[in-house]
């Protein structure tokens, strides 16, 4: 059995043979022996309940870990990664292990370096809008943190309650916010990291703006833990929004939706958030919204605008008279904090429920321009059919970030649904879209990277990796498949 994070029910777990073909010294107790002495006992966990514990993320894969290491400090981090190069053993980042890529998982084996114990906010500047804080801090908190001072931390990925703060970094994680604000990327001014070899960098600045040599901040975010392990970053914070307000606008028709959504943008608005969620979506959390909604398979946009007060309400005028121009069939309003906070509860459960519901499930997280959202979301029922998988589509429309969470009951169709999978990769690149907008690659997208990125792009981005790590002792075996 899977042991994922406490409230996800793992329905398949799928264990992955070792993916890389590099060999590893295994943790023999010689080396549990010295990680114990330098880095104290209590930092060390090797029985075998709680190791598994650390095997498994969001995604339904499961490697399960010779040691785990619970940094209490930057050098305890230091210390292992000189060990792991004296070694031979891989070393692999964790924050919530909330990652549905399975980035988080020791394919190769070796020690999962926990970072949770890393988890003060060591500084809130109000003056310069800035934030300083350790990896291990829960993403959330940073958002609470910002808030309690009047400031904004917009990045808001949908699982916030259970990643860390270093996680999203590594992984770039964006979220409902992400279509006027941008995705984490956007709010690291600097950070220090510690590199495979043991060596502690900073990188970027503590200024709005600074270009300053190569940004080396943006090689490693987004790297999901291959190039350094994230130990501080330094946030750019914004002034709190003075209101925000919100609507639910349901549709009979999912192509109608998506069709708002260039519309809504190409008027001249700038929502801080477009999602949404198809019928299927719905069907497994309808009963937990505090309204019923008409139609007999409707689906939703959940529109959220901010700025001041008398601004926002004028501007959502606007955009009720646009959506229901373009086929809205009721308009559900969400204007104070308690009746929004309620919506995105809701929303945050999609991903779990569907994750429960199957017997296969194969989280993807594409992006598509725009003007193409339809046409994707238009062409799933054909490949439902083709295939024999039931798509279940929702996420950040307004960033075109749909996630295809493709299922299957019938547990013995393994293989087509990844052929499926593959083949809704391949309309997503045809449309001119990317495999991924924010999950990233780890494991389970690492056999699609080449349909993407051409041979001498893979190329150059191994030749960075060995730069940083030539003894290949961090986080192997992710992004690069057989590398
Ligand atoms: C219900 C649910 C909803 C979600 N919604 C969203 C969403 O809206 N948007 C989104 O982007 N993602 C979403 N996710 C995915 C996940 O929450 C993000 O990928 C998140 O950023 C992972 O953070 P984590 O701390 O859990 O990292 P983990 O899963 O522990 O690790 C992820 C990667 O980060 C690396 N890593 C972790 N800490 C460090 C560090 N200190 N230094 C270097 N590398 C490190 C790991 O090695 C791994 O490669 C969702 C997940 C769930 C379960």
């Amino acid at each position: 059995m899977c042991q994922v994070l406490a409230v996800v029910k793992s329905t398949l777990c799928i264990n992955f043979t070792v993916t890389s073909m590099r060999q590893y010294s295994p943790v023999t107790n010689e080396i549990k022996n010295v990680i114990s002495e330098r880095l104290g006992a209590d930092s060390v966990i090797s029985s075998p309940e709680a190791l598994s514990e650390y095997s498994g993320d969001a995604s339904t894969l499961s490697f399960t870990p010779e040691l785990v290491v619970v940094a209490k400090s930057v050098s305890d981090i230091q210390v292992l990664m000189e060990l792991a190069n004296r070694y031979h053993f891989p070393v692999t980042p964790r924050g919530g292990g909330s990652g549905l890529a399975g980035a988080c998982l020791p394919s190769n084996g070796g020690v999962v370096l926990s970072t949770v114990g890393l988890n003060r906010i060591t500084l809130i500047d109000s003056k310069n809008f800035i934030m300083k804080v350790e990896p291990g801090v829960i993403s959330q908190q940073v958002r609470d943190a910002a808030a309690a001072k009047g400031l904004f931390y917009p990045p808001d990925p949908a699982g916030m309650d259970l990643s860390t703060i270093g996680g999203n970094a590594a992984t770039d994680a964006g979220g409902p916010a992400c279509v006027k604000y941008g995705t984490t990327r956007d709010y690291i001014l600097g950070l220090e990291a510690v590199l495979p070899s043991g060596q502690l960098i900073r990188t970027g600045v503590q200024t709005r703006k600074g270009v300053v040599g190569y940004d080396l901040s943006n090689l490693i975010v987004g790297s999901e833990g291959t190039l350094g392990v994230i130990t501080s970053l330094t946030l750019k914070l914004l002034p709190k929004p003075a209101a925000t307000t919100g609507i639910m606008c349901v549709f009979n028709d999912m192509v109608a939706a998506m069709n708002c959504v260039a519309t809504i943008m190409g008027n001249g608005h700038l929502p801080s958030a477009i999602e949404f969620l198809d019928h299927k979506c719905l069907s497994l959390i309808g009963e937990l919204l505090p309204f019923s909604l008409p139609g007999e398979k409707p689906s939703i946009l959940i529109i959220e605008i901010d700025g001041p007060k008398n601004q926002i309400k004028e501007e959502m005028e606007a955009i009720c008279s646009l959506v229901t121009d373009l086929g809205a069939i009721e308009l559900i309003r969400a204007e104070s904090e308690k009746e929004r906070s309620e919506i995105w509860a809701v929303r945050r459960q999609v991903s779990l429920r569907i994750h429960d519901y199957a017997g296969l499930y194969i989280p993807e997280d594409i992006v598509v321009p725009l003007t193409a959202i339809a046409e994707l979301v238009d062409a799933l029922p054909y490949y439902e059919k083709k295939y024999g998988i039931e798509v279940f589509a929702f996420g950040h429309a307004g960033d075109g970030n749909i996630h295809l969470n493709i299922t299957t009951q019938d547990t013995e169709n393994v293989e087509l649904a990844h052929e499926g999978t593959r083949a809704l990769l391949e309309l997503t690149l045809q449309l001119q879209g990317t495999i991924s907008g924010e999950h990233g690659i780890g494991i389970a997208k690492a056999e699609y990277l080449p349909m993407e990125l051409t041979e001498e792009s893979i190329t150059l981005q191994k030749g960075i990796k060995k730069l940083f790590d030539p003894n290949m002792v961090l986080n192997p075996g992710k992004i690069f498949k057989n590398f």
